[in-house]
Formats: C-alpha cells, sequence, structure tokens
C-alpha cells in the first residue's frame, strides 16, 4: 500500500503507476476513508493511496531460506559451507576456490547478490555490480499493527507485518561493501515509525544490508563469456 500526503504527491505519482498499469499491474486507488478502513493503527496523514492488489509478502524469509535448504537436502543435494574467492578452469571442468577448500566440479552458478562483483573478476569479466546500501530496524511490539506491506515513497522505507514484528526498511545509501553502518539512517527510520505509526513502540534490532545494484537495473542472468560453465544470477535495479 503506498501512500500520499498531498494530492500533489498522488499526482505525481500518476506517471509511474499508469506505467505499472499498462505491464499487468493490478491496483486500486483509495481516498483518505479506505485507508483508514485498511489500517486503522496509522496516523491519519495520508491523503489518498495505491494498493497493489496482487503484491505478497513472505512472513518469515529465515524460514523461507531453511524451507528451501531442506529441499535440496531431500532432493539428494550436499550443502558445504565457505567462502569462495575465486573460480577456475580445471581441466573439462571448474574449481571453486576459499581458504581451506577447492571443490572440482562441472557447472557452478555464482549467486552471490552484491559480493558476486570478486568472483566475476577471478574469472575475468567485468561487471558494472554495485551496492545500493539498505537499512532496517526492527519493531518487534507492532507485527499486529499493520496487515499489509505500506510505504509512503517520499519517507523512502517500507513498514511490514512480519512474524517476528514490523520491520522498517529501505532507504538507499551509495557507500559500498566496507563502510560501517551509518546511524544516523536508523534513527530516520525510527523518527519515521514513529510519527506514521504511533504505537509501533521502540525499535530494537537493526542492519544494513547489501542490494546488488546494476547500472541499468537489469539482472545479469547467463553464463559466463569467460568460462561458460560458470552461471550468473545476481544483481538487479
Ligand atoms: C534493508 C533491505 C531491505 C530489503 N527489503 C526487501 C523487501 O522487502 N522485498 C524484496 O523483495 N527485497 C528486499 N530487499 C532486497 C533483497 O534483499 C535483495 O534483492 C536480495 O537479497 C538479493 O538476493 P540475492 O540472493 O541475489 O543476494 P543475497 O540475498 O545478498 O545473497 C547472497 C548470498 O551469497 C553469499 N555470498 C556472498 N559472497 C559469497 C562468497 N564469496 N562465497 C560464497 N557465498 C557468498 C551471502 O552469504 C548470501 O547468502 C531489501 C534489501 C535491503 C538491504
Amino acid at each position: 500500500l503506498y501512500l500520499y500526503k498531498t494530492e500533489a504527491q498522488f499526482r505525481a505519482a500518476d506517471a509511474e503507476n499508469a506505467l505499472r498499469e499498462r505491464h499487468g499491474v493490478a491496483m486500486d486507488r483509495l481516498d483518505r476513508a479506505d485507508v483508514q478502513n485498511m489500517e486503522p493503527s496509522l496516523a491519519p496523514l495520508y491523503h489518498k493511496g495505491v494498493l497493489f492488489r496482487d503484491a505478497y509478502v513472505f512472513s518469515s524469509p529465515r524460514q523461507l531460506a531453511f524451507a528451501l535448504a531442506q529441499a535440496v537436502i531431500s532432493g539428494g543435494g550436499e550443502i558445504v559451507r565457505g567462502e569462495v574467492s575465486a573460480i577456475e578452469p580445471r581441466g573439462n571442468g571448474i574449481c571453486l576456490r576459499t581458504a581451506d577448500m577447492q571443490i572440482l566440479t562441472d557447472h557452478a552458478v555464482v549467486a552471490a547478490g552484491a559480493h558476486s562483483r570478486k568472483i566475476t573478476a577471478s574469472i575475468g569479466d567485468r561487471v558494472l555490480l554495485d551496492t545500493e546500501r539498505g537499512y532496517h530496524v526492527l519493531f518487534p511490539q507492532a507485527g499486529h499493527l499493520l496487515s499489509r506491506p505500506v510505504c509512503y515513497p517520499e519517507h523512502g522505507f517500507y513498514m511490514v507485518p512480519m512474524a517476528d514484528g514490523l520491520r522498517a526498511a529501505g532507504t538507499v545509501e551509495l557507500g559500498g561493501l566496507a563502510a560501517p553502518l551509518n546511524p544516523k539512517r536508523t534513527a530516520m527510520i525510527r523518527d519515521g515509525v514513529k510519527m506514521l505509526l504511533p504505537a509501533a513502540g521502540q525499535g530494537s534490532d537493526e542492519w544494513l544490508g547489501f542490494r546488488p545494484s546494476m547500472p541499468d537495473s537489469l539482472p545479469v542472468i547467463g553464463n559466463s563469456p569467460h568460462l561458460p560453465r560458470v552461471t550468473y544470477a545476481f544483481g538487479h535495479g
């Protein structure tokens, strides 16, 4: 649910919403009373909203990851932990290098998100991958206050009801993979939640994550030109 505080903001989103509609995104335009009925815990700062009818949310990405891992194991796969520093050709196959292992295989998929660039570089492929850093604050007492993900685009973060509370996450920071968390960003999210959802209470866990971003917003999917036994699957806008 996207919310706008003024008619001017709502109108300014016309072009992007029309584009979404042309691509089949189902949406309802809502007035103030509709929003109030749907999400009564929100402070009534909204003027109008747009509901994306087919949007969905995973209440626990952690459980999803465990379920996927379990499916791999049930299908006869094995999970090996390690940080791959390089991939190189070896005979008719390839070798994945970690600090203490060399794994020989005939095919590999690189899906290391924002960290994929180091691996593609070891193969000799130059990819214009960078990171848009995003911040997260959990409000453990507030999960029940919203019934769907809510975002004021002007605030730049989403409030999402999840299994362990309300996740407030977003913002975009161009700062690379090494710089530490900037506490001003999480303070901004905390202040925003306090204003938009006054009953949310205190935030707890904070973290910084790394979106794998490409300049053209398109994912990198396909085989390496230098080493076709390696398939790339990372990156987005
Ligand atoms: C704060 C924040 C909030 C977000 N909220 C949402 C949201 O609500 N909805 C949404 O759709 N998207 C959201 N995103 C974006 C989403 O998280 C990313 O699009 C998604 O995680 C990218 O998935 P991925 O599998 O490509 O990379 P990642 O999730 O980053 O996974 C990469 C994996 O590769 C591993 N890895 C890295 N380097 C190596 C190596 N050298 N060797 C071995 N393994 C390695 C990492 O440990 C990790 O497990 C959010 C992002 C941030 C930062």
